[in-house]
């Protein structure tokens, strides 16, 4: 378990935030702001320039993904009106996925993640493409049994964590990661994607993510 964002996937998630419009994880705040490549981050809350590594609220209704510095963290959590994203990153090993599981889900490019949704009661996997994130839902029977072969999975936080499948390359990654972090690569695939398929550039920032995501793990 590590602590909260490298510097790294911070400027990761500021490199796709600042790429959001419908249907990203940007705040409108950010979206309508500059893109400011190597500024230091600041406080959703107060605007206060903070450290590489602070806590992250989510507005779960909108998608919306908060930074907070040490004092709006307290009075946010007080609050209670947005949720604390948890700070798991989980690299998980030897988890296979079986194939026909990933077939069911009919997912069309090479990765996806897959987060428990309290509110339908459902796990949903979530997808890339250049629109934006799509979805596909899982069978329940399929997750329960995926969670009894797979221990790492069973405390997945619902809607706050999610479960991220990596195939692009073999062997196939999976991780624990809180869902801040999922929407980050939505938005990375949007900003680069090109043609058909995706293109080069977009697979080489996805393999960037992914690896600078298993350093992130530990
Ligand atoms: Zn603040
Ligand atoms: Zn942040």
């Amino acid at each position: 378990m590590a602590d909260d964002a490298s510097p790294l996937i911070s400027k990761l998630r500021k490199m796709s935030r600042s790429n959001g419009s419908n249907g990203s994880p940007a705040s409108k705040r950010e979206a309508t702001s500059k893109t400011t490549t190597e500024a230091e981050e600041h406080c959703d809350f107060c605007s206060k320039s903070i450290p590489p590594n602070h806590r992250h609220f989510a507005d779960l209704n909108n998608m919306k993904f908060m930074c907070a510095c040490e004092v709006c963290t307290v009075m946010q959590a007080e609050k209670g009106e947005f949720h604390p994203l948890p700070q798991r990153y989980e690299f998980i090993d030897d988890l296979e996925m079986p194939e026909t599981m990933w077939a069911q889900l009919k997912i069309p490019v090479n990765m996806a993640f897959i987060v428990y949704n309290s509110d339908r009661e459902q796990p949903i996997a979530f997808y890339p493409s250049p629109a934006g994130s799509m979805e596909s839902e899982l069978r329940l029977d399929s997750w329960e049994s995926l969670k009894n072969d797979n221990p790492a999975l069973k405390n997945l936080a619902p809607d706050l964590e999610g479960f991220m499948i990596n195939r692009l390359d073999k062997p196939h990654e999976h991780f624990i990661v809180p869902i801040d972090c999922c929407y980050e690569l939505i938005g990375l695939i949007r900003m680069h994607w090109q043609g058909m398929h995706g293109g080069d550039e977009m697979r080489d920032a996805v393999r960037d993510y992914f690896k600078h995501l298993k350093k992130q793990c530990g």
